[in-house]
Order: C-alpha cells, then structure tokens, then sequence
C-alpha cells in the first residue's frame, strides 16, 4: 500500500550524534520540515535509516543462479527483517539475472558485485566465473561494469595440490594490486572472501577495500585495516558452519580441518577483537547457498553474544553501513526507506527481531503496524 504521507516521530536516529523527533515521507521521499498536506498515517517509536546486509547472495541457489520467483522470495524474506539495502556479494549473472528486481518497488535496494572470481577447481562449482590468475585484472574491470561500483573475489580457499591440503591464496600479488588499481580507476570497490590470515594479510598488501568473514586477521592487520579504512564484514552465521565445514572433508584434509576447527574455537573471541580494534564494521548475513534468506537478526545476535555493544552493531547494520557504502540514511530528500522499533535496539540488539514498521520508497510493506493496517 503507497501511503501518501507518513509522520513517524520519536527517536529518529540519523547517526551516531543526531538524533531527531520527527521526520515525514512524503510519496517516497524524506523530510524534515512538516509538510502541508496531513500525515495519513503516524508511526511512533525508534526510527532507524533501513538495515543493511552488506554480504547476501539475492538469486544465487545450491546449483547456481534461481528463478525469478525464488529470488523474489529471498529479496522479500530479507526486506521483512528490515533489511532495505543489500550489497549482492556475488551472483551469477546467466542464465538468470537480478536486474529486473531494480525495477520493483517492493524490492529492497541491491548494489551488485556482479559474479565471484575465483581459480578454475579452487571454488564451489556453478558459482564464480572461473579464470587464470594472469586474467585477473581484465575480469576484475568486466565484473566492475557488470556490477553497481562493488567487484567479490574469492581470495583464499583450499588447494588440494598441496602435501597437506589447507586454505591457500588464489592470487599472486602483483596481479591482485594491478587488478585492484584497474577497479578503482573505473570507480570500483574490490572486496574479498578470506577465512585464513594469509588471505587478509594479502588482502591488506594489495589495496582491497573491504573483507568478507576475516577470521585470520590478528590484532597487527586490524590496526592496519583500521588505518587504511578496510571494513570487515565477520559474518558470524558462516562461522556457526565451520564445524559442518570440517566435517566435509571426511578426514582427507587433516590440516584443513584442523584449521576450520580452531577459527571456530575463536569465532567470539576473535570478532569481540575485531570491535575492539576499532576497525569499521559492516553486518553481512551471508545468506546464500548454506545459509536461508531471511535470518539477519540470527547475525546481529551472534555479534551480540561476541560481546560487540548493540549500539555499535546498530551503527554497522544500519547508518554506518550506509555511509560505507555511500547510500543516504535519514537526510531531506532521500528515499523513505526506514525501520521503526518500539523501544531502542541500540540498547539491546535483539529489539531488531519486532520491528513495529518497514518503510520502504514510502511504503509500508511489513513490521506489526503493517499488519494490524495493511
Ligand atoms: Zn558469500
């Protein structure tokens, strides 16, 4: 249901210092002066700008890319936890793509990396564009016009050549610095999958912006990703699946197991580090092949139950995120896309599980107040 215009009012939170009490939609869009024509509809509570998960797969199945309709369904599970903005960290693009879902109003917003870029046999299979490293910087600048401005490599996975197979790089340096330049002088952003300290300690070297999952990352490399303003995104439902991740290999990998073993050992303790460092976080789901569409909470409650302060999983889940990723939160203007809770998530995280009302390009679309007037 479009409606006209709404009045929420309360605590609206537009980032970390400002805070208003009143804000207006106004057919789609944001105000902040009270708008002549009379609200039709009023909203009280904590308004937050829209979640944002900045690492879900929206169209991509077990055997690759799904059907429309099943990647409908994934882009609404995800918008009915509040999640209005999504950074698509990698999906195929044939034989079905996901640019039809821009298109729809009801559809949460989606910035495209456009499809992974692995190692032929170093990846899941159907999943990535399978390349040689020397092909690395050519694909890097195809997937960067191919995407909304984000390009997803994967940077570590396990090499099963080795005498003792284990996680292990996919790049030589020289190629993933020249390919990184070549994404940023088209005006892209490069992030990467890596679970292993190798993996992000390259990652760090050669100028990526942002890493997935990091679970190698000691103290020394956060400080380094702080100061170079690399986000991290710690995925904490994948790191639930380290132990099934293990178990995969069947005993044949003794030291890859081993190594899934110990990063799930230290999946709290190593994310409670990653917020004490300082370096910027992000909120990403991971939501694709393992893992269904629409748990998003399941991850702020991970982070939660690392010991990461709500206040500052609200900051990564919603107005942080959006300013990482250059999307307007709550500013005079900008499309009404926000989340209204009864009491204040920065406060106790697990609030985020009740939204009272999803507003999306103006629209209410879920959250208890939509369903008592939808
Ligand atoms: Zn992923």
């Amino acid at each position: 249901m479009a409606t006209e215009v709404i009045h929420l009012s309360g605590a609206i939170v537009v980032d970390g210092e400002t805070e208003l009490t009143d804000v207006w939609s106004i057919d789609g869009r944001l105000t902040l002066e009270k708008p002549p024509r009379p609200a039709t509809l009023r909203v009280d509570g904590v308004v937050l700008p829209g979640l944002v998960d900045v690492h879900s797969h929206i169209g991509l199945g077990e055997q690759g890319a799904v059907e429309p309709a099943v990647a409908a369904e994934q882009a609404v599970a995800d918008r009915n936890t509040g999640v209005l903005l999504i950074r698509d960290a990698g999906c195929p693009r044939e034989p079905y793509d996901t640019r039809w879902l821009d298109h729809e109003a009801w559809a949460p917003r989606l910035i495209r990396c456009g499809q992974h870029l692995a190692v032929a046999k170093r990846y899941l299979r159907n999943l990535p564009r399978d390349i040689e490293p020397d092909e690395l910087p050519d694909a890097v600048a195809t997937e960067a016009s191919a995407g909304d401005g984000w390009v997803k490599l994967v940077g570590d996975w396990i090499d099963r050549s080795l005498p003792e197979p284990d996680l292990a790089l996919l790049w030589p340096d020289d190629k993933l610095t020249e390919a990184v330049d070549r994404a940023h002088e088209l005006g892209a952003r490069v992030t990467t999958h890596v679970f292993s300290a190798e993996g992000a300690a390259q990652a760090l070297r050669c100028g990526l912006d942002c890493i997935e999952h990091g679970n190698g990352m000691d103290w020394e490399m956060m400080a380094d990703a702080r100061a170079k303003g690399v986000a991290v995104v710690p995925t904490m439902i994948q790191r639930e699946h380290f132990t099934e991740i293990a178990a995969g290999g069947q005993g044949r990998f003794p030291v890859w197991e081993r190594h899934f073993l110990r990063m799930y050992a230290e999946r709290f303790a190593q994310a409670k580090q990653l917020y004490d460092s300082g370096v910027k976080l992000l909120v990403g789901s991971d939501e694709s092949t393992n893992i269904p569409h629409g748990i998003y909470c399941t991850e702020t409650d991970l982070m939660a139950m690392a010991g990461i302060p709500s206040e500052a999983i609200v900051e990564a889940a919603s107005y942080g995120a959006r300013d990482f990723l250059g999307v307007p939160g709550i500013e005079e203007g900008a499309s009404a896309d926000l989340v209204v809770y009864a009491s204040d998530p920065r406060q106790n995280v697990a609030v985020l599980r009740a939204p009272q009302a999803i507003v999306l390009r103006g629209s209410l679309v879920a959250g208890a107040v939509a369903a008592a007037v939808l």
